[in-house]
């Protein structure tokens, strides 16, 4: 039980950012604990997944969810301890999977909340491989990708939460698959602890060139994490009939509207699409929700039997969670970026 003496830390976001965010987007307040009403549950948060999305809650533009208001909670995912109960499905020493924000302390009515037994895995992986991002990559490449035995299949940000897990399900269900990633330690990570037949670093000069020499049968699947730059190597490379689940454009969330620098695309990506009967799918993974058991299921089966790895990266504190967060958009992290939160 938290002693009288005990805040919330929270983190709100103090201004929309112009652009890559900064610390002074974001502002810290203490505040006071509620007191819980009848069929609520006190939180004390034990880790906080910082994800892309955020960037897009930062911004005021319309996308496939509400902003966060100025002023208002940094939305994210969590797991949390439940330190108090008034609800009769929930005791004290719970362990939650949880959407309690950037604070270190949250009230809920339990019809968020989804128990976990840390006796199954690691909690941290209910935000991770076992989590969303596991989910999403799950969902997206088979539902989407549809990876045959033989096939090329390339995904960008191989070495994170999401992509990792693209290129070793694409590995599993018999693919060739070439991952990008950015710089070296990432790149070994990809090709040798993950087992990707290939890995191209991003930020080389000749990155475009590498890319098609390691893909000379061309690209049937594409995994899109990023955009950008990543995109126009990719493009000219795909065969037809190729696939390409669009999952996220990391490159562009710092640029708004369409302000995004290059040439313009499209042109081209239509007459590819048309010549090439291309099919290029958008999505979110939530619209696959009935997949949840089937995942679980196989995910959890593979982490087993050693055939899948994961890599979570951790920041101790709250109070690093905004420059945590800048860095994810700067490729700073390393696997499943994971804050710390409680005895921190
Ligand atoms: P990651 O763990 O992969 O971290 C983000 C990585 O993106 C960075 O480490 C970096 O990797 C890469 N990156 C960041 N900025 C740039 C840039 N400007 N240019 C190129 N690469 C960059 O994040 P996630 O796995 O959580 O997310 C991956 C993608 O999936 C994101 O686009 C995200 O929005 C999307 N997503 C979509 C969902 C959906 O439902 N559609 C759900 C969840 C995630 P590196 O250094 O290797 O380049």
């Amino acid at each position: 039980m938290p002693s009288s003496s005990k805040t919330n830390r929270r983190i709100l976001l103090a201004s929309r950012p112009n652009g890559a965010p900064t610390a002074e987007n974001f502002r810290t307040e203490d505040a006071t604990i509620p007191a819980l009403s009848k069929g609520q549950v006190l939180l004390r948060v034990l880790y906080l997944s910082l994800d892309p999305y955020m960037r897009g809650r930062m911004s005021a533009a319309r996308s496939y969810a509400r902003p966060v208001e100025v002023g208002d909670l940094m939305e994210g995912g969590t797991v949390a301890e439940v330190v108090l109960s008034r609800h009769q499905d929930f005791e004290p020493g719970d362990v939650v999977l949880s959407h309690s924000g950037w604070q270190s302390y949250a009230v809920s009515d339990g019809g968020d909340l989804r128990k976990l037994d840390p006796s199954q895995a690691p909690v941290t992986t209910a935000l991770g491989v076992l989590g969303m991002p596991g989910f999403t990559a799950y969902s997206g490449l088979l539902t989407i990708g549809q990876p045959k035995p033989g096939e090329t299949v390339v995904v960008a940000a191989a070495s994170g939460a999401v992509g990792s897990v693209v290129g070793q399900i694409a590995k599993i269900k018999g693919a060739r698959v070439v991952g990008i990633a950015g710089g070296p330690d990432k790149c070994a990570f990809v090709r040798d602890e993950l087992g990707f037949d290939a890995v191209v670093d991003h930020h080389a000069q000749d990155f475009e060139a590498q890319l098609a020499a390691v893909c000379p049968d061309g690209i049937d699947v594409y995994f899109e994490n990023v955009g950008g730059k990543v995109w126009d190597a990719v493009f000219p490379l795909v065969n037809e009939f190729a696939r390409i689940p669009v999952c996220g454009l990391i490159a562009q969330y710092n640029h708004a509207g369409d302000s995004f620098p290059g040439p313009d695309r499209l042109p081209p990506l239509m007459r590819a699409i048309l010549s090439k009967s291309l099919l290029v799918r958008g999505f979110i993974q939530r619209e696959f929700v009935d997949q949840r058991p089937a995942f679980y299921h196989d995910v959890a089966e593979w982490i087993a039997s050693g055939r899948l790895r994961y890599r979570e990266d951790f920041v101790d504190g709250l109070d690093n969670a905004p420059n945590a967060f800048i860095g994810l958009l700067e490729g700073r992290n390393f696997g499943k970026l994971i804050v710390r939160v409680a005895g921190t």
